[in-house]
């Protein structure tokens, strides 16, 4: 292996993704594969834990895989594969919750914080939802894992789990892994207030036709307080001219900035400006996207293929495990 190492990252399969999925992780997914070894996983099991209903959760898995391949996840260079379809997380997990205390998980903020969004729904698999994240990374074995730095303490734990069990068995099986901090880009939604995301239905897809990307971005809140067209605007607290940073060329962003604050420019236009650049940075993805619709088995047997390789890989880690445990 001539790269620096192996990175995995997992990710609930939230199906379409958006602007905030693709700038947050799908791009940073699509860089790592020059210089890494990369395992990326869509995490079904974890889903499961908040999961009101099922129904979804296939398509969910397929659609998200389209969009990671389509942005440039390449199935040849990188493993791409869906959680259960290897059952050795579950034994590991199962390993590892053996060398974690009860305490620890309980008193973690994100168990508390689930336990005040469903109250009704306290379960079992909520409480080792962090376990089953250190077996994900631990069972392959990753040097790295991708996070913004509020994901700093799940990885922490990680290595901890790692650490504990390493000690409690006497042999150096699992590999702590290191955090790879990613610049996270706080992308908001289309109402400019809250971080994008689908439950909040302020988002931009984008598979998203072009049509649909514009009327999406039509609706965009901006400056509160430029109210008439003949009013200077602040292009500094309107998430129109945040976007246009991301997606623009260098002139349309300065013409922008300096045309907003005299009126030279109204909040239309701006944003059909935006729109258009926004959907030709997206329309070579949107096209890869839709040949590869075409044949969602193609796309199943990837993710079957993904899912033997990182087979591999576990058995070999669950058979270190066993042995190093003393499983007769
Ligand atoms: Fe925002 Fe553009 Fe309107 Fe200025 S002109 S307030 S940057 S949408």
């Amino acid at each position: 292996m001539n790269k620096k190492g192996r990175v995995f990252s997992g990710a609930r399969p939230t199906g379409r993704q958006h602007l905030g999925n693709y700038l947050g992780a799908v791009q940073n997914y699509v860089k790592l594969q020059d210089e890494y070894e990369c395992i990326y996983c869509i995490v079904d099991v974890h889903a499961l834990t908040t999961m009101e209903t099922t129904k979804d959760l296939k398509s969910n898995s397929l659609e998200m895989a389209l969009d990671w391949l389509a942005a440039g996840v390449r199935p040849e260079d990188t493993i791409i594969f869906i959680q259960s379809h290897v059952p050795e997380v579950m034994e590991l997990h199962t390993m590892l919750s053996m060398v974690t205390p009860l305490g620890k998980l309980t008193d973690l903020p994100t168990f508390k914080e689930k336990v005040r969004e469903q109250p009704n729904n306290v379960n079992y698999g909520l409480v080792g939802y962090p376990v089953l994240m250190a077996a994900d990374i631990l069972l392959y074995k990753a040097n790295f894992v991708p996070v913004g730095v509020d994901q700093a303490p799940h990885i922490e734990f990680t290595r901890e789990v790692a650490r504990s069990f390493n000690f409690r068995y006497g042999k150096n099986v699992l590999v702590e892994p290191q955090m790879k901090v990613t610049e996270v880009p706080k992308v908001l939604g289309i109402d400019g207030q809250q971080k994008m995301g689908k439950s909040l239905n302020n988002h931009i897809e984008i598979a998203s036709s072009p049509e649909e990307t514009q009327a999406r971005v039509m609706q965009m809140v901006t400056d509160p307080a430029r109210i008439k067209r003949s009013d200077p605007g602040n292009p500094d607290v309107c998430n129109v001219f945040s976007m246009h940073k991301i997606f623009s060329s260098r002139e349309d962003v300065e013409m922008v900035n300096v045309e907003c604050r005299r009126a030279g420019i109204g909040c239309v236009d701006c944003k059909k400006l935006y729109a258009k650049n926004l959907n030709e940075h997206l329309a070579p993805l949107r096209e890869r996207r839709t040949k590869l619709a075409d044949d969602p088995q193609a796309i199943w047997d990837i993710l079957d293929h993904g899912a033997q390789q990182a087979r591999t890989i576990a058995r070999q880690t669950m058979q270190e495990v066993r042995d190093a445990i003393g499983l007769p």
